[in-house]
């Protein structure tokens, strides 16, 4: 059972665990509302309060099952703007709906400290399933598209490194700080 004083703080696997680098397991759509996997998403939700995710997939919990969660996404642009309410998504799968590109600087859980800037596609479609086992089918556009594209890359082994074309951008969270927030816009975790 889980519920309120309940919370569990899990271990987020850092760059250099093979975990990592796996492509995930499916989730059985039976098992979704199992305990352990309505466990899983209840401590993936603490731990990325704990840390101040946007986002945290479960293998950087060292699950490797493919399932992520979401924070609120507030808009980067627009202080205080709700653009995405915090979300579970299982099986994810992603499809481009156009080839025009964004870019925000990205941080990660797994690779602490660092911070870069990373193209990614304006505006998917995301389908999988919620947390009670019902289907999410819609379009995600902009800031929020490149959460959900951060978190399944976690899902395919990949980690936001890996899509950076110029890593001149690439910088410590106090050097991004000092250098390039004003400008930057905003983290995805
Ligand atoms: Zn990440």
């Amino acid at each position: 059972m889980s519920g309120w004083g309940d919370m569990a703080i899990l271990k987020v696997a850092r760059l250099g665990h093979p975990i990592l680098r796996r492509v995930a397991d499916p989730v059985e759509p039976g098992l979704i509302k199992s305990p352990d996997i309505q466990r899983l998403i209840d401590d993936m939700f603490d731990t990325m309060a704990e840390y101040g995710g946007v986002g945290l997939a479960a293998p950087q919990v060292h699950s490797p099952v493919q399932l992520l969660v979401t924070e609120d996404i507030m808009d980067p642009d627009a202080d205080d703007e709700l653009l995405a309410e915090r979300s579970v998504v299982i099986n994810p799968k992603i499809t481009f709906l156009t080839v025009e590109e964004i870019s925000y600087f990205e941080g990660c859980l797994s690779v602490p400290d660092l911070r870069g800037r990373v193209p990614r596609i304006r505006r998917i479609r995301l389908q999988g399933f919620d947390r009670d086992g019902n289907r999410i089918d819609r379009e995600v556009e902009g800031f929020p598209a490149v959460v959900y594209q951060h978190e399944v890359d976690h899902l395919n082994g990949i980690v936001f490194l890996d899509r950076m074309q110029d890593f001149a951008t690439l910088s410590y969270l106090q050097e991004f700080d000092r250098y390039w927030s004003a400008s930057a816009g905003p983290v995805a975790d």
